[in-house]
């Protein structure tokens, strides 16, 4: 469903991606592990045209998304994504906040889209906080709110960029629901962590990325527990 092929980017003088190849069949879940550095969010930043590639391309069900004359728009609505922190906008309520890219950008109609969030806020148990602002929500329901927020264009993959990684521990717990929810149904997710445990409990298949590249990757306990590669030993190693 997504491949990614010799994707290469350059930051001044930094290789951050280069010639990187991955492919992403649909319901599957990839995260995408490595050093602080090592591309990953620029990664996801490219598959949803928010970097423009120095070499190489990317497929989404078997069209070309990089190329040069696609609507940035047409794609981006066929992926959410959703970072670590500061997903929400904080002068708009829940509910406008989860409505506001699907009418001004994609001219849905209001009463629909707003249907649409008030079913997606029911689903995780937020429907009673439509009209709060965002600061009235703790961290993990603000950022339960901005993966269905991403949800709201029934994308056929969704990005997850650190999605847990500013939340206080307890928090922790009710995003992971939230994600193997996702996955149960079926979503396809390509999720960037540096928490081994949250790629181990959602993931299909991990990716060590070092120099620009994917070096290893495998079913969590074969990448997380027996690395072939000298590089992943040592980053995993680190972490213990
Ligand atoms: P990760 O998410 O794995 O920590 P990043 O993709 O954020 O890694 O960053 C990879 C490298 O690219 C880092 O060296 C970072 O400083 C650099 N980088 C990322 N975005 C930019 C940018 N907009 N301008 C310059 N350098 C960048
Ligand atoms: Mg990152």
């Amino acid at each position: 469903m997504l491949a990614c092929t010799g994707v290469r980017k350059v930051f001044g003088s930094t290789v951050v991606l280069d010639g990187l190849d991955l492919t992403v069949a649909e319901h599957e879940v990839v995260a995408l592990i490595g050093a602080s550095g090592s591309g990953k969010s620029t990664l996801l930043r490219c598959v949803n045209l928010l970097e423009d590639l120095d070499d190489g391309m990317i497929h989404l069900d078997g069209e070309h998304i990089t190329d040069p004359r696609i609507n940035p728009d047409l794609v981006r609505r066929k992926i959410g994504i959703v970072f670590q922190a500061y997903n929400l906008f904080p002068h708009l309520s829940v509910l406008d906040n989860i409505t506001l890219a699907p009418v001004r950008v994609h001219k849905r109609s209001r009463s629909d889209a707003r249907q649409q969030a008030l079913s997606l806020l029911k689903r995780i148990g937020l429907e009673e906080k439509a009209d709060a602002y965002p600061d009235r929500l703790s961290g993990g329901q603000q950022q339960r709110v901005a993966i269905v927020r991403a949800l709201v264009n029934s994308p056929r993959l969704l990005l997850l960029d650190e999605v847990t990684s500013a939340l206080d521990p307890e928090l922790v717990g009710e995003v992971l629901d939230l994600i193997r929810d996702l996955k149960r149904d079926g979503m396809t997710m390509v999720l960037a962590t540096h928490e081994m445990t949250f790629a181990r409990h959602v993931a299909d298949r991990v990716c060590f990325l070092d120099a620009g590249r994917i070096l290893e990757q495998g079913p969590p306990e074969q990448v997380l527990d027996n690395p072939v590669e000298a590089r992943t030993q040592q980053f995993l190693r680190r972490l213990a």
